[in-house]
């Protein structure tokens, strides 16, 4: 008897070692097979673009994060207004002249741009452009001055974004008249976001979130298992703070969604005791006076959240709180109370950080 158990031993003894050096050497696998969380910071469209991934390997993220980089300067390159040889430039230099054969990409952001256009009846209108052009927001605050009425009239009457012809099937776009000329800073960041991310995708990462300044897209769970913690930026940081980007006075966790805030605070100039902010009101040619100071949209794509965001801060609460609803999308508000509005799916998934903003009961 004691016999035929050593024999059993003998024989599921070295078994049993080669089931500890499989099940050993595969959990060495997985560790090592581990994905980590790799980010990198690059100037690009004028702002702070920020990419992060998961990824397995130090050498593949290096590597995503080059192409999704990639693509922002590539579409920077097409869209920027002020640069000599963008197509937009080339489009706005042909106003009322010639069409002009643009790339996929321009073609698809001016399909887009239409599109959010009309379902916001012009509240966001990327023929604003000339009126722009007179405020002069810059960085330097002090050459800053408010146009006369004459002036700011004069380029009203070259705002109108149904004045847009785009033939999709020839690749072609044209301003009709003379003096016409399109912007696409309120949705072009948003847009590029979405591209790298398509771009990191297509490379086989499994999560990442690009920062284009305050147009954020995510896509997949951060290594914790969660949605991307991102933060929405205090509008009224204390005038003695040296990164305003970092005051933030809320948090939620983002899930293959996009996030875009546009506020009054980004690009402003204060005359006579009033601040004149870079969000136009396509209907008057002024700073849009809505009442809100800050407003967040959370949509399926970056150049949604975008656009809307700079359209809702145009409409106001109640006119920008129907048309969220009424397309599914959430939205964090800031009026000039401090009054925090929210549509309904937020109000259990925003942390508030700071008490200087109120909620409603
Ligand atoms: P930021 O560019 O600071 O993130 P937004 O996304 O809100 O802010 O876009 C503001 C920019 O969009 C302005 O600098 C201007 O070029 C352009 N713009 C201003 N008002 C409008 C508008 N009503 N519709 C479309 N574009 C606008
Ligand atoms: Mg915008």
């Amino acid at each position: 008897m004691k016999r035929k158990a050593e024999d059993k031993k003998k024989i599921l003894f070295p078994f049993l070692s080669l089931l500890f050096i499989i099940s050993l050497s595969l959990f060495i696998y997985s560790c090592t097979k581990k994905e980590t969380m790799y980010k990198e910071s690059r100037v690009l469209m004028d702002t702070f673009c920020t990419i992060t991934v998961v990824s397995p390997s130090k050498e593949m993220a290096k590597d995503v994060i080059d192409a999704g980089f990639a693509e922002i300067k590539k579409l920077e390159l097409l869209l920027n207004y002020f640069s000599v040889d963008s197509e937009i430039t080339e489009i706005n230099n042909a106003a009322g002249i010639n069409l002009i054969k643009v790339s996929d990409e321009t073609l698809e952001i001016m399909n887009k741009t239409r599109e959010i256009s009309q379902a916001t009846n012009g509240a966001f209108d990327p023929t604003i452009a000339p009126v722009v052009k007179q405020w002069k927001f810059s960085k330097d605050k002090s050459t800053s001055s408010v146009p006369s009425k004459t002036i700011v009239e004069q380029a009203l009457r070259l705002v109108d974004f149904r004045k847009i012809t785009i033939d999709t099937d020839a690749s072609e776009v044209f301003l009709q008249e003379k003096g016409m000329e399109i912007d696409l800073g309120g949705i072009a960041k948003g847009y590029a976001a979405d591209k790298a991310v398509e771009t990191i995708k297509a490379k086989g990462i499994k999560a990442a979130l690009v920062a284009i300044a305050g147009d954020i897209r995510g896509f997949g769970l951060n290594p914790s298992g969660q949605g991307w913690k991102v933060g929405i930026q205090n509008p009224r940081p204390s005038s003695e703070s040296e990164k305003p980007w970092e005051d933030i006075f809320a948090v939620l966790h983002l899930k293959d969604k996009a996030i875009s805030t546009s506020g009054d605070y980004q690009r402003f100039f204060i005359k006579k005791g009033k601040r004149y902010h870079h969000i136009l009101d396509p209907d008057t040619g002024y700073p849009a006076d809505s009442g809100l100071i800050s407003v967040s949209v959370i949509a399926p794509e970056g150049y949604l959240a975008d656009s809307l965001s700079t359209a809702v801060f145009v409409l106001g609460a109640e006119k920008g709180m129907k048309l969220l609803e009424s397309m599914e999308f959430d939205g964090v508000f800031v009026d000039a109370d401090n009054n925090i509005l929210l549509t309904k799916n937020l109000r259990k998934a925003i942390k508030l950080l700071s008490n200087k903003y109120r909620l409603p009961n």
